[in-house]
């Protein structure tokens, strides 16, 4: 049987301006109008959220849907937490350098890992651009991407790494490509009952490196404007064998720069073939115009980005030889 918490001091921390202890969220219901579920099996999991409907949502880290229900996000009334899922809480990494790693596997723990630091600087460094220390310790990738906002840190790192999404749900289990998992602000392909569980980057050999870089107004606690992130690896002579380049905060969700990626192979990553991606990845960005900065100026922050990250992946990949 699940543990069901009707009040868990996690989740009902009393704040300013609360009565009692009773948090009120903006739109007026309390959190103790909220249940709260923490299963111990993905099995569990699954049923609990088909049986809340679209009433229901999964807690990983609850740095964004935490602050969503204080502001007022309507229709919630049960939360299931994941983070006593058996796994869930799973780094795990397999013969060929990939990872499995589990929906409940916080930011600082990625940031922490000694695989990590030296096999995936760029996840690393999209990680530890989350928010604080607090936050990080929270907030796990997999809450980044199902959270769907195209400014995510992690989505592009993770895109440029060919990750793949483990999800399962009263039907059964399915894998899809993350770089296909958002379908727009908010929204992404879980359907009801769907819980992430899992997601899987793929094995990597030789001169391999990643790096990702964001550009925001201030030096921390904001949201990118732009996000680029890109995984490359090079062959002995030092030419490019491998890419992917993924922007983020450009477009609806992440997108893949797939021209501009396969424009590096073959190349040894002169300068004139950087600009000639960067200029590709330009022309594939569709930024907005918002107070965070006009469309033309993102754009040209996608090429400056561009440039950046391949120039880093690029000398980590001469640096390091993979397993
Ligand atoms: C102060 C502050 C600073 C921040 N800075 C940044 C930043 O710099 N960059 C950035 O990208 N983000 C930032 N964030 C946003 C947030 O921290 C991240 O998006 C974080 O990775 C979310 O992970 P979480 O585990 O806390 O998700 P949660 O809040 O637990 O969940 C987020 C959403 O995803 C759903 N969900 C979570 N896990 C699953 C799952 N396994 N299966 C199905 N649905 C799931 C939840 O139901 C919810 O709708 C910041 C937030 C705060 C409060």
């Amino acid at each position: 049987m699940p543990t069901c918490l009707q009040r868990p001091e996690s989740v009902c921390t009393p704040d300013p301006g609360t009565l009692m202890g009773q948090p009120r969220i903006k739109g007026g219901y309390t959190l103790q109008d909220i249940q709260y579920s923490a299963p111990q099996s993905v099995e569990e999991a699954v049923s609990l959220l088909a049986a809340a409907g679209s009433q229901g949502r999964v807690l990983a880290g609850g740095t964004d849907l935490l602050v969503q229900l204080k502001n007022g996000a309507r229709g919630i009334r049960h939360i299931i937490d994941i983070k006593r899922v058996a796994g869930m809480e799973t780094l795990q990494h397999t013969a060929d350098g990939g990872m499995r790693i589990g929906a409940a596997v916080s930011c600082a723990r990625i940031g922490e890992d000694p695989v990590v630091q030296s096999n995936y600087p760029g996840l690393r460094e999209a990680a530890m651009l989350i928010g604080s220390d607090q936050i990080q310790n929270r907030a796990t990738l997999a809450g980044n991407l199902c959270n769907s906002s195209p400014a995510a840190d992690t989505v592009p790192a993770l895109a440029a790494l060919n990750t793949s999404c483990e999800i399962q749900g009263p039907e059964g289990s399915r894998i899809m490509a993350l770089a296909d998992f958002a379908r727009g602000p908010g929204q992404n392909q879980l359907g009801e009952g769907e819980i992430l569980i899992a997601l899987e980057v793929p094995g990597r050999t030789g001169h391999f490196a990643d790096a990702y870089q964001r550009f925001i107004p201030r030096n921390e606690m904001d949201i990118a404007v732009v996000g680029v992130g890109v995984a490359l690896a090079l062959n002995s002579a030092g030419e490019c064998t491998q890419a992917r380049l993924a922007l983020g905060a450009v477009g609806p969700r992440v997108i893949e720069a797939t021209e501009a990626a396969t424009h590096l192979l073959g190349s040894t990553l002169d300068e004139e073939t950087l600009e000639q991606a960067a200029e590709m990845a330009r022309a594939i960005a569709q930024p907005i115009s918002d107070k965070r900065g006009p469309a033309e100026y993102r754009r040209s922050l996608v090429g400056t980005l561009t440039r950046r990250v391949v120039r880093t992946a690029a000398e980590r990949a001469r640096n390091h030889e993979g397993s």
